[in-house]
């Protein structure tokens, strides 16, 4: 069994017991999805529309649900129930509903080939998908997984983060509910090492896709090496820099850039923890940043006025405030923040650092809590260096009044998505990924089809040329 506390308010609460799904029980579930998928089975046999149809009714499900799974989720978490209400479950609706779409639109193309041959492709499911997704974001992560895979006619097996499995859970009862037919998407709410790491190196799993760390992203693609090949795509960690040029709007800046770096208690791989303010605006950005993460709500994650809880365990706290206190050490300046809250568990004030050093642990980590880096720019050669000078890749923000300054400041970030003046502005409509060490591939939109469809071409020798 595993134990799952809830950091709110003043103490730890147990919630409940779940079963630990181990490697034996992801053995079972991918021997259902494989059966659930193979040649003959109804959800083989079913037409495309009819999938688009069961995405859209467990949409409505999720509908009906929603106050239920954002009670939930606002628990397991300690995420403000507002923002799971808001955010995470209108983004699980816009997602499957944008996938129920596409079933019936995902086609191949007819090949002019020469000679007497006709060639076409066909875009065929890739077979059973596994899935392991993190504790930030556990509905939408589980979303983002499931709805592609399955307009795409797959099976999938998904493991939940071991903090965070109960909205997973209720969903599988409204999949049922749905009408998926048996064995189309398979539970597993287990530990990394053991349910996680099964499914990375199953001989039986066609891919995988994984959102988490940097470091568990590198094993889950050795251990599809050294198994079956299987495809892989990743999404993982992030030091996003966002880029505040002196003709931004400094009041919308402000807030933009501090939504991205406090949303979630900063627990988003999206976190904005890197902001590079032109010089003739540092000091008024600095004195506004601070003004308004002093006023930030923090409070108990179900009460409707709270918009910052608790972090989501001790483990993450800890490291939390040893990178705090790597920035003092380092020379930083603390404005705000940089401690516990006092009698609050696990809630983190939000932090800002200014005069921080591009050397400097914080902003060179990923700190993964509610802590903003704020240093000053000279040029915009000199910001876009110092943007791009990191490891990762995954999204990056500018703000600016100038149309052209925007679009060669965008052109240079080496980031999969960029945002201009606004932040975590994500659609299920427009891809997401990162360039570099933030991942491979692309959830989200029409990209993330290509992830979970082999294209097989198919070539008929005819007796003679068509006549043309
Ligand atoms: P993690 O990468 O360990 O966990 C993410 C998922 O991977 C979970 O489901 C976990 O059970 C699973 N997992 C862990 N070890 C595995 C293994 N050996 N094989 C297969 N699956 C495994 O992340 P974490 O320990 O929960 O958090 C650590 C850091 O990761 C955070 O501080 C943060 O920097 C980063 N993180 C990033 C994201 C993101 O959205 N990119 C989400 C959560 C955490």
């Amino acid at each position: 069994l595993l134990r799952f506390v809830l950091g709110r308010c003043s103490h730890c609460v147990k919630i409940c017991d779940v079963e630990e799904a181990d490697k034996a029980d992801v053995d079972e579930a991918v021997r259902a999805a494989r059966a659930a998928g193979q040649r003959g089975s109804e959800w083989r046999q079913m037409d495309a529309s009819s999938r688009g149809r069961l995405l859209h009714r467990l949409a409505d499900l999720l509908e009906r649900e929603r106050a239920v799974l954002a009670t939930l989720e606002s628990m397991d978490t300690g995420k403000p129930f507002l923002h799971a209400f808001f955010v995470d479950l209108d983004g699980s609706i816009k997602t499957l509903r944008y996938y129920a779409g596409w079933t019936d639109k995902i086609h191949g193309k007819t090949m002019p080939v020469d000679e007497n041959f006709v060639c076409f492709t066909k875009h065929e499911p890739v077979g059973v998908c596994g899935a392991i997704i993190p504790w930030n974001f556990p509905l939408l992560m589980f979303m983002w997984k499931i709805a592609p895979a399955l307009a795409c006619g797959n099976t999938v097996v998904i493991k939940p983060a071991e903090q965070t499995p109960l909205t997973a859970l209720h969903t599988g009862a409204l999949i049922k509910e749905a009408g998926f037919p048996p064995g189309v998407v398979n539970i597993v709410p287990g530990f990394g090492p053991t349910a996680g790491a099964a499914i990375g190196s199953h001989m039986n799993i066609d891919k995988v896709a994984f959102t988490g760390s940097t470091e568990v992203g590198q094993l889950i693609k050795a251990a599809a090496a050294k198994s079956n090949l299987k495809r892989v795509t990743l999404e993982l960690g992030g030091k996003n820099p966002c880029i505040v040029f002196a003709d931004s709007d400094l009041q919308s800046a402000v807030e933009e850039t501090q939504k991205g770096a406090f949303f979630n208690q900063g627990q988003a791989c999206t976190a904005a923890s890197r902001v590079y303010v032109e010089e003739a605006v540092y000091d008024e950005f600095l004195r506004l940043s601070v003004e308004r993460a002093k006023n930030i709500a923090i409070g108990d994650p179900l009460e409707p006025r709270t918009s910052h809880g608790p972090q989501i365990n001790q483990h993450q706290f800890d490291k939390i405030l040893e990178l705090v206190a790597s920035g003092k050490k380092e020379g930083a300046t603390l404005e705000c923040g940089g401690c516990a809250v006092e009698d609050r568990g696990l809630f983190i004030h939000p932090t800002i650092f200014s005069d921080v050093k591009d050397h400097m642990r914080i902003a060179k980590e990923e700190i993964f809590g509610p802590v903003q880096c704020i240093m000053k720019f000279k040029t915009q050669e000199e910001v876009i260096d110092r943007a791009n000078g990191t490891q990762y890749g995954l999204t990056a923000a500018v703000f600016t009044r100038d149309i052209h300054r925007a679009m060669s400041v965008s052109a240079a970030l080496e980031a999969g998505t960029v945002w201009v003046n606004c932040y975590n502005a994500l659609h299920a409509q427009a891809p997401f990924g990162g360039y570099k060490m933030s991942g491979n591939g692309r959830e989200l939109g029409e990209y993330a089809l290509a992830e979970y469809t082999e294209v097989k071409a198919i070539t008929l020798k005819l007796s003679e040329r068509l006549t043309l």
